[in-house]
């Protein structure tokens, strides 16, 4: 699709160039973050995720969205760390809306401890396992402008370049 085209909420996908860049840290809890925030659970449900990073939709701020796959329950996180992790790390597949269509491979800590703002700027403090743990490592690392396939092993990375240079020249 032509850039002029793109509608403002669209997912950017892998080979945009705002998903390797690093986002900057919020330092203003006003009324645009929260603008900025519900626009992120609208796209997030749209699309059927479970989490969504601002530089997603192109904006390079350190704002990600969650959904507590126990409760269900919708979250906020602004500026947020992960303070501990586990040695013991998961490989199971993983999806991404930027890289739509191919999840992969990818080793995680079965545990974090995440430290981040709530839209407030309250500090919050997030222990996490499972599920949970990685929709926490995945979001985090968009931040910092990484992609799954950043973290994937190399054949799982070969894998999946391949299939999606093949999408590309199909279509
Ligand atoms: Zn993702």
């Amino acid at each position: 699709m032509d850039k002029s085209q793109r509608s403002f909420d669209a997912v950017r996908t892998f080979g945009d160039p705002v998903l390797k860049q690093e986002s900057r840290e919020v330092t203003e809890f006003d009324e645009k973050l929260v603008q900025l925030t519900d626009l992120m659970f609208q796209v997030m449900d749209r699309e059927n995720g479970i989490g969504l990073a601002a530089p997603q939709i192109g904006i390079l701020r350190k704002v990600m969205v969650w959904r507590d796959p126990d409760t269900d329950r919708r979250n906020i996180f602004i500026n947020p760390r992960i303070v501990e992790r586990s040695e013991e790390v998961e490989v199971i597949d993983e999806g991404c809306l930027s890289v739509p269509g191919h999840p992969m491979e990818v080793a995680r800590s079965e545990w974090v401890a995440v430290e981040a703002q709530d839209v407030h700027g309250a500090p919050v403090r997030l222990e996490a396992e499972g599920l949970l743990a990685r929709i926490m490592q995945h979001e985090i690392d968009h931040l910092e402008g990484r992609l799954i396939l950043d973290r994937a092993s190399r054949e799982e990375r070969g894998r999946v370049l391949r299939a999606i240079r093949e999408e590309t020249i199909g279509s």
